[in-house]
């Protein structure tokens, strides 16, 4: 059963000025696919041949959950960007991101900060806990936070390959340009499914 790349959900171009036409080209069509192309190669005669994208992260280890946790990490990423998008949360989300961080300017601290701070490659998340609660994580390389029982409901790429045709070396300022992109409609769809 071959894992495929997912569409783009919105043409190259359409993240621009924050994100360029030419970062996309790199980011989705080259490394996001090789990860694909990757894992199609490991999983003929694997124990996980047959399985599904999310068991591969969630089982996986090595080279198979490398790259199978980097189709999925991706794939969610770009479902958290989108055109006409960023602004702020609304309805229960914002209700829960208020009582379990004290107000939206203390999570979007909290998550710019957890996102600048990850040394290295990876990934900074917004997560449902098992008791409901939201909690932002810090997952290094290709770290998905389901292996620890965690529902993600937002993530932010912080490996250079996601900022440094545009910012070069300023990740603080492709973490400010993320937030003006966030679809905050697909955040809310995964927190409320997440606690439904
Ligand atoms: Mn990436």
């Amino acid at each position: 059963m071959a894992i495929e790349l997912p569409p783009l959900p919105y043409a190259n171009d359409a993240l621009e000025p924050f994100i360029s036409r030419e970062t996309i080209l790199y980011h989705y069509e080259r490394h996001h696919a090789t990860y694909v192309n990757n894992l199609n190669k490991l999983l003929p005669g694997s124990a996980f041949e047959d399985s599904d994208l999310e068991h591969i992260v969630r089982e996986a280890e090595g080279s198979i959950f490398n790259n199978g946790a980097q189709v999925w990490n991706h794939t969610f990423y770009w479902e958290c960007l989108g055109p006409d998008c960023g602004g702020q949360p609304s309805g229960r989300l914002a209700q829960a991101i208020d009582r379990d961080f004290g107000s939206w300017d203390a999570f979007r601290e909290a998550f710019s900060n957890a996102a600048a701070s990850l040394f290295g490659a990876g990934w900074a998340w917004l997560v449902v806990r098992p008791d409901g609660k939201l909690l932002i994580v810090q997952e290094s390389n290709a770290g998905n936070p389901m292996r620890n029982g965690f529902i993600p409901v937002l993530t932010c790429d912080v490996w250079e390959h996601a900022y440094y045709i545009d910012k070069r070396n300023r990740r603080p300022a492709y973490i400010d340009d993320f937030w003006k992109l966030v679809n905050w409609q697909f955040v809310e769809k995964n927190y409320l499914k997440a606690v439904s």
